[in-house]
């Protein structure tokens, strides 16, 4: 154990004064850093990173184009994710609510109601065409085999 002016007996494992805020703190509170003496930063993990925000608050572009860069080299990654994140059930709800609030002024319940309204005698054929499209939306092995099949038919 290190000496502490604190009260170590609140940890019962080896502690560390912060060099900023000057808290006696477990060592999981500090990064670890090898070319550090004991292995650990000076400062604990909170000061590290109201640090970290300051320094950003006070010059944020070098770390918008170290972001960019990344977007850049890493383009097929990115869009991967971001073709992940918008297939999220609750994302092309959100997506869709915002389209139609930003081009037609309504809710996804104004739209939903005025669409039941107009569906009449196509209701079977939608239910159908719909299960089918949620059906292919899940399995993109199925669609990619569904769409060879209608391409061979289809030549
Ligand atoms: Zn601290």
């Amino acid at each position: 154990m290190f000496s502490l002016g604190g009260a170590p007996e609140l940890y019962d494992q080896p502690v560390k004064r912060c060099k900023q805020c000057g808290e006696a703190k477990p060592l999981d509170e500090f990064y670890v850093n090898a070319t550090c003496k004991d292995g650990r930063r000076p400062e604990c993990k909170v000061c590290n990173l109201a640090g970290r925000a300051r320094k950003y608050a006070a010059n944020p572009q070098p770390y918008i184009d170290r972001v960019k860069r990344w977007q850049q080299e890493n383009s097929e990654r990115l869009n991967a994710y971001r073709r992940e994140y918008r297939r999220r059930p609750e994302r092309k709800t959100a997506d869709r609510e915002g389209y139609l609030m930003r081009k037609y002024g309504m809710t996804l319940a104004d739209y939903e109601r005025m669409f039941e309204a107009q569906l009449g005698d196509f209701r079977e054929e939608y239910e159908l065409f719909r299960k089918a499209a949620d059906y292919l939306d899940r399995d993109d092995e199925l669609a990619g085999l569904v769409r060879a099949r209608v391409g061979a038919l289809g030549s």
